[in-house]
């Protein structure tokens, strides 16, 4: 007999976002998370629409096709109220939520799953991803035509194939009965968590030896210091002994605020149309059309960006090489306009070039070899030529001969 020992949901706006389009979730035998996007406005809607007609499956259930068939049937329904608001308010045209979905039995789960929210079970600190995103990448991945590595840094990552929203009056929805058992702990997640926390992080968290409500924080903290660009909201389920205290349900993120789009009823104040929504960028897209023409198109396009891509690193690197070999030319054509006085087969001489060789390059040749041994000057001198003398040009070297000559006794 499986009881709900112990559930928490937790939902946050994020460190970017300016409102919070996540809702969560925790009632007595059904939990979930709903990630509403799309349009200019609508995805808190959309997802608090959503919530509220799934509410009303959190039933005691007979079994695992009862609770399938009455929570595809919740999901459905929420789909025409969105459909039916958006008849209602076109400025809501494109809203749409995922919603991933678990209703606890007697020995069972039953699950309904649309979009890229998720739901995970750890069972004896092992961390297993039970449903399978309906995204585009996730379509790449399936098809052999990408890794699950590139898929989380792909820039389409966030398209979704399917979504409850006014675009499909029958969405298809993934539906599953598992079997649970004492110690299992469910957990339901925006990808605002999985798409910015790694799995090995999500394991770790959740196989540590804290209550519900703690590891929600956790996760969302971990979120948090990850940066946190989307919505993120987290449901928690312990099954075990004893059985939670009969609570009120949870309902967190935008569902738990009142609906905001009553106000569109009373649009008007002197003439001005009042905004009945924030403005605020939303990034997601919601829904692409899911044919094969499209797909392939898509693939194309990411083709054709690589290569262009490829094509402006390359010229940037011609570019980065061109200038290194000019300043190395100009360096060498520089230590040419030097000259130095120094020794040469026991001669007075002058070089062309710097005293340094760079590496196996010599950057000096001799020029000149005078007719005055080094040895017939003073001491003094004759050091000083060993040491080299430097002369800024030619004229200065032959000057600097001249006085060593001179100097001769
Ligand atoms: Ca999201």
């Amino acid at each position: 007999m499986a009881h709900v020992k112990a559930s928490a949901a937790v939902s946050h706006v994020g460190r970017i976002r300016a409102n919070n389009q996540d809702s969560g979730y925790a009632g007595h035998r059904l939990f979930f998370v709903a990630d509403g996007m799309g349009g200019h406005a609508g995805g808190d809607i959309a997802s608090a629409i959503a919530t509220h007609r799934i509410t009303d499956a959190d039933a005691t259930y007979r079994d695992g096709h009862e609770a399938s068939v009455a929570l595809e049937a919740a999901l459905l329904a929420a789909n025409r109220r969105i459909g039916e608001t958006v008849a209602d308010h076109s400025e809501l045209t494109g809203m749409g939520t995922t919603v991933s979905a678990l209703a606890v039995l007697d020995d069972a789960v039953a699950i309904a799953h649309i979009g890229d929210s998720r739901i995970y079970l750890l069972r004896s600190g092992e961390l297993s991803q039970i449903t399978t995103d309906h995204t585009f990448v996730q379509r790449l991945v399936d098809a052999g035509r990408i890794t699950a590595e590139e898929a989380m840094v792909h820039p389409r990552r966030s398209v979704l194939m399917r979504v409850l929203g006014d675009v499909e009056t029958r969405p298809e929805i993934d539906t599953m009965v598992l079997d649970t058992r004492e110690g299992d702990r469910w957990v339901m997640c925006s990808d605002g968590l999985s798409g910015v926390v790694a799995f090995d992080e999500l394991q770790e968290i959740l196989a540590a030896d804290a209550g519900a409500k703690q590891v929600a924080d956790r996760l969302v903290k971990a979120s948090l210091d990850g940066g946190a660009p989307d919505n993120v909201t987290v449901v928690v389920v312990d099954i075990g002994e004893p059985p939670a205290p009969d609570t009120p349900p949870q309902i967190v993120g935008s569902a738990a605020a009142p609906l905001a789009f009553g106000q569109s009823e009373t649009p008007r104040t002197r003439g001005i149309r009042i905004a009945p929504f924030r403005p605020h960028p939303v990034q997601e897209t919601h829904f692409e059309p899911d044919s094969e023409d499209y797909f392939d198109e898509i693939i194309e396009e990411d083709a054709r960006r690589r290569r262009r891509r490829r094509l402006v690193w390359s010229f940037w690197i011609v570019l980065l090489i061109g200038i290194i070999v000019a300043g190395v030319v100009m360096a060498y054509q520089w230590t040419q306009t030097r000259f130095y006085v120094g020794e040469s087969n026991g001669r007075v001489a002058i070089f062309q070039g710097v005293q340094q060789d760079l590496g196996p390059v010599s950057l000096h040749d001799l020029y000149l070899e005078t007719e005055v041994d080094v040895s017939e000057l003073r001491a003094y001198d004759q050091l000083r030529v060993e040491q080299t003398i430097n002369a800024g040009s030619l004229a200065d070297a032959l000057v600097i001969v001249k006085r060593l000559e001179e100097s001769i006794d």
